[in-house]
């Protein structure tokens, strides 16, 4: 594998970043995880701690940064609508700041860097499934507009560091991904629905349950990134990286009930404003670029991510759980 050696993720210490920290560790690189704790937890890296190829910075990627590295993973922002809906001005500053940041430093580098954008670029999509070239029908002044007028931001600089400066950018349009160390509280709805769930309490579903997702597996969304990385030059994207399994947000609900076992009524609760209607990627691009599809079905990934959190609600320390 071409990735080079010593490697900056932002947002390392985050649900996908620790992730992938875990996968570049294992390919024999020496990884630098920077993160600011906005929603992210040290119980996600503590088991790196102690390991000679990790390496902790505490920063706000909204400040520049000077540091030599080989490549860059820019991950860092908050991802759950009520986590990037707190501090709303501090999601866009995040967003764009940070990537202006993380620009400048691969442009002094001449150096590689990947971005984590999302499939929320897609707005509430007049077209299913989704493909790269669809623009989007995103509200700009809406609840949600700091994240996804963040992020559209974000890739408008990164292409045009791309056009302006040359530099090597790997754009992943992210869709809907879950499993251990996803926050508990974090509000999304797979860590909700199981959480609920195990607490036996009433699970929400918000609106009629119609609205679908697409849900995909960390270790499969890790494996994609990882090869979109290995991609040349000419290969920036972006490139919708995600599971093409969609499924309504009612059922959703009952599998989970089912396979938790749980005596939890469904609940319906007020559909918030803006929220997608339907979102699925088309994954054709990454299927030829990258030689790519997921692998792990959505039962399983499910009875993995109630595994953990089944651990970690009983008190036992997360932390060991991998992919
Ligand atoms: P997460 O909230 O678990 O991780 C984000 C990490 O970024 C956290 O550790 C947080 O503390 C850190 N962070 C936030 N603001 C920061 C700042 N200003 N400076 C430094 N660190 C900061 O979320 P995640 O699900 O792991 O998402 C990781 C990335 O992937 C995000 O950029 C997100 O937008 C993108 N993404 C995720 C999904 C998904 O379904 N999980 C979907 C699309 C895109
Ligand atoms: N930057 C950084 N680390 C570096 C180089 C740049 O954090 O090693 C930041 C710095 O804040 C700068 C921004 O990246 O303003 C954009 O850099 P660029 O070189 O594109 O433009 P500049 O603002 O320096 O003209
Ligand atoms: N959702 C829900 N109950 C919850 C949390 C979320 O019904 O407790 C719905 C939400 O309205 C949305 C879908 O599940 O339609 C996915 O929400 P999430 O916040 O996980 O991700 P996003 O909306 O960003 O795709």
């Amino acid at each position: 594998m071409s990735i080079s050696k010593q490697i900056l993720v932002t947002g390392g210490a985050g649900f996908i970043g620790s992730h992938l920290i875990d996968r570049l560790i294992a390919t024999g690189a020496d990884v630098l995880c920077l993160d600011n704790f906005y929603t992210g937890t040290k119980p996600n890296i503590y088991h790196l701690m102690d390991n000679v190829h990790f390496e902790l910075i505490r920063h706000d990627v909204t400040f520049p940064l000077y540091v030599e590295v080989d490549s860059i993973f820019n991950l860092a922002c908050p991802a759950s609508p009520i986590h990037y809906q707190r501090d709303p001005v501090q999601t866009t500053k995040t967003s764009v700041h940070g990537a202006i940041n993380m620009l400048g430093l691969a442009k002094r580098l001449k150096c590689r860097i990947f971005q984590a954008s999302t499939s929320e670029v897609y707005g509430d999509p007049k077209i299913n499934p989704q493909t790269e070239d669809y623009w989007g029908n995103v509200n700009p002044i809406g609840p949600r507009s700091c994240y996804d007028e963040g992020k559209r931001c974000a890739e408008t600089l990164f292409f045009d560091y791309h056009r302006q400066a040359g530099l090597d950018i790997k754009v992943a349009r992210i869709f809907n991904t879950y499993g251990p160390r996803m926050h508990p509280n974090d509000g999304r709805v797979v860590s909700n629905f199981i959480v609920q769930a195990l607490k036996g309490e009433p699970i929400t579903v918000f609106g009629d349950g119609s609205q679908t997702r697409s849900f995909c597996y960390v270790s499969d969304l890790v494996e994609a990134i990882l090869r979109f990385m290995d991609t040349p030059k000419e290969c920036p994207g972006p490139m919708n990286l995600g599971n093409p399994v969609e499924i309504t947000i009612s059922e959703l609900a009952e599998r989970i009930v089912e396979m938790t076992g749980a005596r939890s009524q469904i609940v319906r609760r007020p559909l918030p404003q803006d929220d997608p209607v339907q979102r699925r990627p088309d994954i054709s691009q990454a299927k030829a670029e990258l030689d790519w599809q997921p692998a792990v079905p959505l039962e399983e990934g499910l009875s993995k991510t109630i595994a953990y959190f089944d651990e970690l609600l009983s008190g036992t320390p997360a932390a060991k759980f991998s992919d």
